[in-house]
């Protein structure tokens, strides 16, 4: 079965500066070469260290940001060739989910003006009675009440507003959302009831979720497979209990260490040295060698190959074994 997202070698390149001659002085390779898949009704979770590129992959899947290279095929259809006027329609088919949601609501529009403005859009409610009674019906989903829409964005508490946006990206009835670190701005009692909703929502409509977070519990508990990236690639990518129970790649070993309660008491806790290196100038060979605790000589010189280690459990690592 085709899956509901394809993505194939994608790149997202930034241009730094430019010389006498307008040319650019640097390219930031902030995405390199990313190829993923996420099936209808999956939860991937993409997780990695800020700076790592997982905000730019997801906005460049959506092509908020233009990729510099390769596919994204979503039911199917390449996005990057897309025309405007063509993206605009489908955008209904994937939506985002911000971590600011003020991001997505205007605080001069009342909260059922911002969520009915998608259903105008897309021209989904034949008489502005049905749409309204669609936006209490969508804010009732999200578990607040109809009457919220006739109140205003700063009335609401963080939580509600991301109740809010997830309103919004559902008024359009994607297939897909991707989640922008969702819950990283919301008190803990508050993530977990968010979290929550996005899995009740998930059962009840059949959403696959790319969700982008640097928390890697968050994403053990509500992603069916997990994605690693690092310095812009994907280092390791597998079911979420194999990735955060029996990691392959030393850097998500470290990152799984860092968690306390994913490893139980007496585990070791794994010390990276050194700062994620900047995009600008990566290093060679293995982009993780300079910060790797098992590095060996080659992999200063060879960029490891992206392989199957176990079934379905993927990792660039030279030392990789099952
Ligand atoms: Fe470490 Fe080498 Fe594996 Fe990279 S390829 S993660 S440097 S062992």
């Amino acid at each position: 079965m085709e899956p509901l997202l394809e993505v194939r070698d994608l790149a997202v390149e930034f241009p730094i500066g430019s010389d006498l001659f307008g040319r650019p002085r640097h390219i930031v390779h902030a995405v390199n070469g990313v190829s993923l898949a996420v099936d209808a009704g999956e939860a991937l979770g993409l997780v990695g260290e800020s700076g790592c590129g997982k905000t730019t992959l997801g906005r460049a899947i959506l092509r908020l940001i233009e990729p510099s290279a390769g596919k994204v095929l979503i039911c199917g259809e390449d996005w990057c060739r897309l025309s405007p006027s063509e993206l605009r329609s489908r955008r209904r088919f994937a939506q985002m989910v911000f971590q600011d949601p003020n991001s997505s609501l205007n605080p001069r529009l009342t909260v059922g003006a911002s969520v009915a403005e998608a259903i105008e859009i897309h021209r989904l409610a034949a008489t502005s009675e049905k749409k309204m009674a669609r936006v209490r019906e969508l804010l009732e989903w999200v578990g607040l009440s109809g009457d919220a829409a006739d109140r205003y964005p700063h009335e609401f508490s963080g939580g509600q507003r991301q109740r809010i946006g997830i309103a919004r990206a559902l008024a359009v009835e994607p297939r897909m959302i991707v989640c922008d670190e969702p819950v990283s701005a919301l008190d803990v009692s508050v993530q977990a009831q968010i979290i929550q909703l996005l899995q009740e929502l998930q059962q009840a409509r059949g959403l696959a979720y790319l969700f982008i977070s640097h928390d890697l519990a968050v994403v053990e508990h509500l992603c069916q497979r997990t994605a690693v990236m690092y310095l812009g690639r994907l280092v390791e990518l597998g079911p979420s209990r194999q990735v955060c129970g029996a990691p392959i790649h030393p850097y998500t070993r470290a990152l799984v260490s860092a968690v306390p309660r994913m490893t139980g008491e007496g585990v070791a806790r794994i010390q990276l040295t050194g700062d994620l290196p900047s995009p600008l100038h990566p290093p060679t060979g293995c982009p993780f060698h300079p910060r790797c605790p098992i590095a060996e000589s080659r992999c200063r010189t060879e960029v490891p190959a992206w392989k199957e280690v176990r079934l379905g459990h993927w990792a660039a690592c030279h030392l990789a074994a099952g």
